[in-house]
């Protein structure tokens, strides 16, 4: 029943148009990917291997599925006058129904995410070919034509399917007699592509990428006519060996097997846990975000075993939301093997394994902090604003995560967050009480504010934030090595013993001074503000604008706004710098119209250098010109 019939009758040969989003991927893989071909053939053999981990997971249930053939392996044959590879496993297999479904859509969503993230950069494409689990595609990037002949476990032999394309938007299918079962995936290569027919290149790249899995991957053995095979990998599950017995490159080249990710990780952990409760766990922090780190839905997790068994990837419950960058394997003796995602939900031995593993993420970050200040850099920059979240979303481990942040700071003249709250306090002012931060909406508005130059002034640190998080995070704080957080922008600053008595007597006759010029301000505002008041802030500007304690700040208004939410009006307090010229220019404005105009025109400027939008900005305009125009012609009356 192999061939064309014009009666569409089961066997009958069919062509199928292939998805629009995959055809736009082979469009790529076929005229874009120079660099990195080789992963090709780390993609196969990784979904060689989840076939043959999948049979091996089904026939828990239904031994029958292993009986004839049950050393599960996966075989690489080359043919280098043919130009052809073949990469065959005994796994699972396909049915025509699953090969029409799994070999011509992407199931994954984000699709459209993959695409824009790429951005004609073709290095991170074929990286990020496997994470996006688009892999099998990747046989295009060498093959001119790829043909797929599979037998699912437990159907019969007449049950075959063939599937094949030359990647030019469709692919036929038809029902073909197979005498094993499984998968073998043949690639016809490319002209410029013969090299990976080569057996030498293929064993020297599957032990570069394959050497791990833990599976057999034979090849005949060399010499002319062979017809033996041997195996050229390890094939054995790397975390199952002792730590003692694994060379720094092998646990690199296992990362990179779980991960799809060319470059090393920054740090890995191997640990074993004996006792009540036992489980194996192979922890990595990658040195790059993956495209999707910032999408809801995408796949995040461990690859989870249950004695050796593969049970599932993506297994997300054993780490917090916030440690979703980490990549491993987790191999548990306890669980049972028929667990399910919604079993996990719920399992207190998951649950405490999470805790477990937690910590030990935790613990490798403040190692790799302590230790190796430029990886931990790097990671802080690809993952820092994820790990935040960890002060809010897990208030058991604050204590560790605080440590871990680091932040910018107006002690560095680089916009690099590289402060840690342990080196904040180290060089904190004698008498100073507080560890004071401003959020803004940039770093280099964070650093302007108004309301921290006499902060500055006093040679006091200010942390700087700008990320969208930073208000919710920052709100979460209390104290580090007991010293409060101060938000200076809000309230008072808390200077306490800071300011010396001499200050004290100078504020106090400011505002003796002021009490006429604070009123007046106050009635030209009206409902604006709260409060007119002298500032302890300010040095070089005339106002600035201070939420009270618990006012929402604009940045949070906005993100409510987005919601559909109302946000309680806020009325700040507005403090003036006395010493100002323009304060004191205002204090002897007499006309009460030119007054107000001052007035507003500082109270907007206030809002401006915050970076809070103005109400009514050609209101703001207007006056501004106004004030020009009497500048540029000293003599006209005023009003
Ligand atoms: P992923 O492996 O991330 O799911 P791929 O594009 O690599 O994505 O593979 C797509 C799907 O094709 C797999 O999920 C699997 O269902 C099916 N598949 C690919 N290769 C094999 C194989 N050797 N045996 C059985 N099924 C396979
Ligand atoms: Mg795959």
């Amino acid at each position: 029943m192999a061939s064309t019939t014009d009666t569409p009758a089961a066997g009958a040969r069919e062509t199928h148009g292939f998805q629009a989003e995959v055809r736009e991927l082979l469009r790529l893989m076929i005229h874009s990917l120079y660099s990195h071909r080789e992963i090709f053939l780390r993609e196969l053999i990784s979904n060689a291997s989840d076939a043959c981990d999948r049979l091996r997971f089904a026939a828990i249930a239904d031994s029958a599925l292993l009986a004839q053939d049950p050393e599960l392996g996966i075989r690489i044959d080359a043919d280098a006058g043919a130009g052809t590879v073949t990469i065959t496993d005994n796994g699972i297999g396909m049915t025509r129904a699953e090969a029409i479904a799994n070999l011509g859509t992407i199931a994954r969503s984000g699709t459209r995410e993959f695409f824009r993230s790429l951005s004609g950069d073709e290095q991170k494409a074929s990286a990020l070919i496997g994470q996006f689990g688009v892999g099998f595609y990747s046989a295009f990037i060498v093959a001119e034509r790829v043909e797929v002949r599979s037998r699912k476990a437990g159907a019969a032999a007449e049950e075959g399917v063939r599937w094949e394309s030359g990647a030019d938007g469709d692919f036929t299918v038809e029902t073909v007699t197979l005498p094993e079962r499984g998968t073998a995936v043949t690639l016809h290569l490319k002209a410029d592509a013969k090299e990976f027919a080569d057996a030498f290149r293929l064993r020297s790249l599957i032990r570069r990428y394959s050497d791990h899995i833990g599976f057999p991957v034979r090849m005949r053995k060399e010499g002319e006519a062979s017809l033996e095979y041997e195996v050229v990998n390890q094939a054995k599950a790397l975390w199952t060996l002792p730590r003692s017995e694994i060379p720094a490159e092998d646990y690199k080249q296992f990362y990179q097997y779980v991960a799809h990710d060319f470059t090393d990780p920054l740090a890995w952990s191997h640990n074993k846990v004996e006792g009540k409760r036992e489980y194996t766990s192979l922890l990595y922090v990658p040195a790059r975000a993956p495209f999707d780190l910032w999408q809801r839905d995408a796949a995040r997790g461990l690859k989870l075993y249950v004695r050796r068994v593969f049970i599932m990837d993506d297994a997300e419950q054993f780490l917090p939301l916030y440690l979703r960058f980490v990549k491993g394997v987790v191999d548990s003796s306890d669980l049972p093997l028929n667990v399910s995602r919604e079993i996990l939900q719920q399992d207190p031995e998951v649950e405490a394994i999470r805790a477990g593993l937690t910590k030990r993420v935790l613990d490798l970050l403040g190692r790799l902090a302590k230790d190796e200040p430029d990886k931990y850099a790097t990671f802080w920059k690809e993952f820092g604003a994820v790990l935040k979240e960890g002060v809010a979303q897990d208030q058991a481990n604050q204590a560790a995560i605080l440590p871990l942040l680091r932040f910018a700071s107006t002690r560095e003249s680089h916009d690099t967050p590289t402060v840690s709250l342990a080196e904040y306090v180290a060089r904190m002012q004698p008498g100073q009480e507080r560890i004071y931060y401003v959020i803004a909406e940039s770093l280099a508005a964070a650093r302007g504010s108004p309301a921290i130059e006499r902060l500055k002034e006093r040679g006091l640190e200010v942390l700087l934030l700008a990320e969208r998080i930073d208000e919710w995070i920052m709100g979460q704080l209390d104290a580090f090595e007991g010293k409060r957080f101060k938000d200076a922008t809000r309230g008072d600053l808390g200077l306490g013993t800071l300011a010396s008595a001499a200050d004290r007597t100078q504020y106090d006759a400011e505002l003796k001074e002021s009490k006429g010029l604070l009123k007046r301000i106050k009635d030209a505002l009206g409902e604006r503000v709260t409060e007119v008041r002298v500032s302890e802030r300010l040095k070089e500007s005339p106002a600035c604008l201070v939420l009270g304690e618990n006012d929402l700040t604009e940045q949070m208004r906005r993100i409510l706004a987005a919601t559909g939410q109302k946000a309680p009006e806020v009325h700040p307090v507005f403090e003036i710098n006395v010493g100002h010229p323009l304060v004191k220019y205002l204090d002897a404005v007499s006309n009460p119209a030119e007054f107000t105009e001052l007035a507003q025109l500082l109270f907007d400027q206030a809002a401006l250098a915050e970076g809070t939008p103005l109400a009514n900005a050609p209101e703001y305009v207007q006056r501004l010109n106004r004030l020009l125009v009497r500048l540029a012609a000293p003599a006209a009356p005023a009003a």
